[in-house]
């Protein structure tokens, strides 16, 4: 069996690894693909984001999906031959986080792909893995591509759930990457009337058009892009702010109406904000970390076709061009969405 390895910055290995029996409650999946995320990216390019850093050999990927291949005992509902999503979070259900009904807050989280806690949590990018039944959405009626979205879309749907009701507002969404394009699809699902989407490079700001936003702003090529929503006191209702770069959150705050709300999803480090106005504004400010419960709601959202994330799949790569997967998925003026082919 192959694993896709991190050992530093600019330094991939696809390196054999063990799979092993699934023990009771537990299945082994043969996985089909892997979607490469920002952080995988983020690994690959810097060995790491913020204070997080690769400090051993870590296994990537937490964006998959694959064929069930072997059922423990006490499995039900799962045989041989399915198709599941499978979800990278995996809480321990007895700590205090978990008992307060937090699970992505877990202080025992093991999420694949993960160099925040050390020894660091091997990811996904493998052709077998065993996991736990409870992490596996049946996905029928989907492709094992569309299956591999159900994460990063359940990173979207937390962030719109945390942002409360969206009926008839106004929503700005900065970062026109993959979470910021299904960032459009979930807040228009969840009834926003009018969204407004930046970015620095026009080839992805089409992604959004596609998706349904009302505008999309290059704040490049025109820094004035965002002023008519800055007029006056600001005209935005909700902020989703999913490109982690200052200059996007700043843009965003000042286009933010008294009382609006910044959610923040992007994650590249720390930035400094403009305090001031959200003392002045009364603005809100909100984090938005992961997901838990809406992952099966992903799932099930593609399922009824109430959510279509296929044009976000630009690039898929066997597993063995993993090097030119991970260059394509940094390349923001050609690819979205970038999967291996595992399987
Ligand atoms: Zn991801
Ligand atoms: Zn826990």
């Amino acid at each position: 069996m192959k694993a896709l390895y991190a050992h530093a910055a600019r330094d991939l290995r696809l390196s054999p690894c063990d799979a092993g029996d699934p023990g009771a409650g537990e299945v082994r999946l043969r996985l089909a693909r892997g979607g490469i995320c920002g952080s995988d990216l983020h690994y690959y390019q810097h060995g790491g984001f913020g204070t997080v850093r690769l400090k051993e050999p870590m296994i990537l990927g937490h964006e998959v999906s694959g064929h069930v291949e072997a059922v423990g005992d006490e499995v039900e509902g799962l045989v041989p031959g399915d198709l599941v999503a499978v979800s990278p979070s995996r809480p321990c259900g007895a700590c205090g986080e978990c008992l307060r009904g937090l699970p992505n807050h877990c202080l025992n989280m093991r999420f694949y792909g993960s160099a925040m806690p050390f020894p660091h949590i091997q990811g996904a990018f493998r052709e077998v893995i065993v996991a736990d039944a409870a992490q596996c959405v049946k996905a029928e009626g989907l492709s094992a591509a569309e299956a591999a979205m159900a994460e990063p879309l359940s990173v979207t749907l937390h962030a719109v759930r945390r942002a409360g009701s969206l009926v008839g507002k106004r929503v700005l969404v900065t970062g026109s990457g993959p979470i910021g394009v299904l960032a459009v699809l979930c807040a228009r699902r969840a009834g926003a009337e009018e969204i407004i989407v930046t970015d620095i490079a026009d080839g992805v700001l089409g992604f959004a058009r596609e998706a349904g936003a009302d505008m999309t702003l290059n704040t490049l090529s025109d820094p004035e892009a965002l002023a008519p929503y800055q007029q006056g006191k600001g005209s935005v209702d909700v902020l989703f702010e999913c490109s982690g770069a200052e200059p996007a959150l700043r843009g965003g705050i000042a286009a933010l109406r008294p009382q609006g709300l910044a959610v923040q999803l992007g994650m590249s480090g720390d930035m400094s904000i403009p305090l001031m106005q959200v003392t002045a504004k009364e603005l809100s400010l909100m984090g938005s970390f992961r997901f838990h419960e809406e992952f099966g709601t992903a799932v099930a959202l593609m399922q009824k076709g109430l959510i279509d994330v296929k044009p976000l799949l630009t690039h898929s790569f066997a597993f063995d061009d993993f090097q030119k997967a991970f260059d394509t998925a940094g390349d923001r003026s050609r690819a979205m969405k970038v999967q291996l082919e595992i399987a």
